[in-house]
């Protein structure tokens, strides 16, 4: 099998997945519980929630776990502004669906504004033109999931700050995989499973002194803010995992890997879609004359696994392909994810398989 897909998800590492079951079987109590065992389980989490902040750049109090990245996007937005109040809410029109029909949602009772790419990429100066005194919160996401292109959410969060307004970033793809401190935001959201940590597992990082109120209701787990049994081995198992990546040291891994990918490509003459200075991690690109699915079904066929590049189904075409201005193209990309275990051999191996698969495939 060569599995190319490691921005739909990643593999659990082997570590991570004793660790997941050791802390399940052995370790188990519920971290409130007011005893000895509770008060172990309480350790565990705490040292684990030292290890990931860590990783993320921010203080160990500044990190809430949540059930999934989309749980943290939607506590970020829903949570920090005030309806009766309004105003302007700036995000792209390139985010994450967890963002994008978040701030759908905020319309009721704010002004949304969605910043479209150009060249692929939101820049500090598109985010100046349309800040204004009343702007509440901006989101803008670190990596894009689709096309990779990196955001300079640094400098935008420093003009968000200049008007009052708060900085949010879905770093979900980000994580990891640009060495970077979260710091300078005041939210952030982030998900296990990208980062070899286990499914149904997020984290929201708020900056101390930032409100967020919960978006549901129940006990006072991680201080009210995510109620609900903290999943303790899961967070164990995340930690685990991160301690095992070293995020400067794997991008240039994964880096020679998208640069053989692309040398190998050429003769296949696709679009680059991803920017030149994207992600390393993540590689759009499109064939203009095939149907992204039938030469994922083919890819299928002899155990290699990516995914479509554009989020879309055949009557709707994805949202980041239109925003980039290339609708035409949102059937026919394909995106290509690496983890730092991908190997040169299954580059070559999978560019041989494409140029078969290609050469067989009808045109349309
Ligand atoms: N944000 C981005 C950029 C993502 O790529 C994803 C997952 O694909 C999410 C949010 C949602 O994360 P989760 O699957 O943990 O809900």
């Amino acid at each position: 099998m060569i599995y190319f897909d490691n921005a739909a998800t990643t593999f659990l590492s082997d570590r991570a997945a004793k660790t997941y079951a050791e802390t399940a079987t052995v370790q188990y109590a519920n971290s409130e519980s007011l005893h000895s065992f509770g008060f172990a389980a309480s350790n565990l989490l705490e040292n684990s929630r030292r290890v990931i902040a860590q990783k993320m750049g921010v203080k160990p109090d500044e990190v809430y776990f949540c059930g999934c990245g989309t749980l943290a996007d939607n506590t970020a937005l829903l949570g920090s502004v005030n309806p009766k109040r309004g105003g302007r809410i700036i995000t792209t029109a390139f985010e994450h669906p967890a963002v994008l029909n978040t701030a759908k949602k905020l319309e009721e009772n704010f002004e949304v504004i969605y910043l479209k790419p150009v060249n692929g990429h939101i820049t500090p100066e598109m985010l100046a033109d349309v800040l204004t005194e009343d702007t509440r919160l901006v989101s803008v996401m670190h990596v894009n999931n689709e096309t990779g292109a990196v955001q300079d959410i640094r400098a935008m969060a420093l003009l968000a700050h200049r008007v009052g307004a708060l900085f949010h970033t879905d770093a979900v793809q980000g994580f990891m995989k640009e060495p970077f401190g979260y710091s300078c935001v005041d939210l952030a959201s982030f998900s296990a499973h990208k980062t070899h940590g286990p499914k149904g597992l997020g984290a929201l990082y708020v900056k101390k002194g930032v409100n967020v109120r919960p978006i549901y209701y129940g006990g006072e787990h991680e201080k009210g803010l995510f109620a609900g049994t903290v999943n303790v081995p899961g967070i164990c198992a995340w930690a685990q995992a991160l301690t095992e990546q070293d995020a400067e040291k794997d991008r240039k891994t994964v880096a020679l890997l998208k640069e053989r990918m692309l040398m190998r490509l050429a003769p296949l003459c696709p679009i680059t879609v991803s920017p030149e200075d994207g992600s390393p991690y993540i590689l759009n690109v499109v064939f203009p004359h095939y149907i992204a699915e039938n030469i994922i079904h083919a890819l299928s066929m002899r155990e290699m696994y990516i995914s479509s590049g554009s989020a879309c189904s055949s009557r709707h075409p994805g949202a980041v392909f239109k925003a980039l201005g290339l609708e035409q193209y949102a059937k026919n990309a394909l995106r290509i994810s690496f983890c730092t275990q991908n190997t040169a051999e299954e580059v070559d191996t999978f560019c041989d398989a494409l140029g078969e698969i290609l050469s067989k495939l009808i045109k349309k």
